[in-house]
């Protein structure tokens, strides 16, 4: 299935998509019905697809982008996670804010996770039971911010640094998808996500070890080689195999 939310006449619904969008009854993380009625999606605007407590993101996860990251070339022995807070988060066609004082920021394609119930110390094989399903994200990175800190807190965590959706697609298999992203419809990245270096049910279960998991959180997965500057005015899109296109706009905040 896919996963919507989305504001119609200014309220908020969950959804499941098909040639229309049906709102649903129920919790989408538990028992839920299906209506009849659907929207054109031309009638809605779609929301961010989870409102997720906190925002786990791992860092060099694919070969190809620690070689352009770093001059040494470590490849990490365990995942190495970092956060974005809630505040970041913005929906499909929303506007990713260039702040002041940052020289570069960067557009990252990235496979997330939305955990869909309150968990703790999982096993790898007991993740996919825990997962609502997968979506794309855009990690934002003020990378001239990044290099300056010892951490990564202030670069990964302006307003507009987390656009994420455009839907939360369940039951497929994400250990071989096409992942890219788009500046102004040029092909910047373009790689697979048969490239991690660890797989999401690993970073699942690692992440699962520090911290409870709550239903919408989000886990993000790395991005491969050929992340790259944005300017205002640019458009940024994210696409990845069987999930879609996940498309922001760059503006002087
Ligand atoms: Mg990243």
């Amino acid at each position: 299935m896919k996963f919507a939310r989305f504001l119609y006449h200014g309220e908020s619904f969950y959804g499941i998509v098909d040639k229309k969008i049906h709102p649903i009854t129920g919790d989408v993380f538990g028992e839920f019905q299906i209506r009849s009625e659907g929207f054109k999606s031309e009638e809605v605007k779609l929301l961010p697809p989870c409102q997720p407590s906190k925002i786990i993101l791992v860092g060099l996860n694919y070969l190809d982008h620690v070689k352009e990251s770093q001059s040494s070339n470590i490849v990490p022995e365990e995942p190495v996670l970092f956060m974005k807070p809630s505040t970041s988060v913005i929906g499909p066609d929303e506007t990713i804010f260039y702040p002041d004082g940052v020289e570069r920021l960067d557009f990252e394609a990235e496979l997330a996770v939305v955990i869909k119930d309150r968990c703790k110390n999982l096993t790898p094989s007991s993740v996919p039971d825990h997962i609502l399903g997968f979506t794309c994200l855009n990690d934002v990175t003020a990378r001239n911010l990044q290099k300056k800190d010892v951490q990564w807190t202030r670069a990964k965590s302006f307003d507009s640094f987390c656009p994420l959706g455009p839907f939360i697609v369940d039951k497929i298999d994400v250990s071989n998808l096409k992942i890219q992203s788009y500046l102004n419809g040029k092909l910047c990245q373009s790689s697979n996500t048969n490239r991690m270096i660890f797989s999401v049910e690993k970073i699942v279960s690692f992440v699962s070890w520090v911290m409870t998991l709550l239903p919408g959180d989000v886990i993000s997965t790395g991005t491969p080689a050929g992340v790259g500057p944005m300017q205002a005015g640019d458009t940024v899109e994210i696409f990845i195999k069987n999930i879609g296109t996940l498309r922001n706009y760059v503006k002087k905040a």
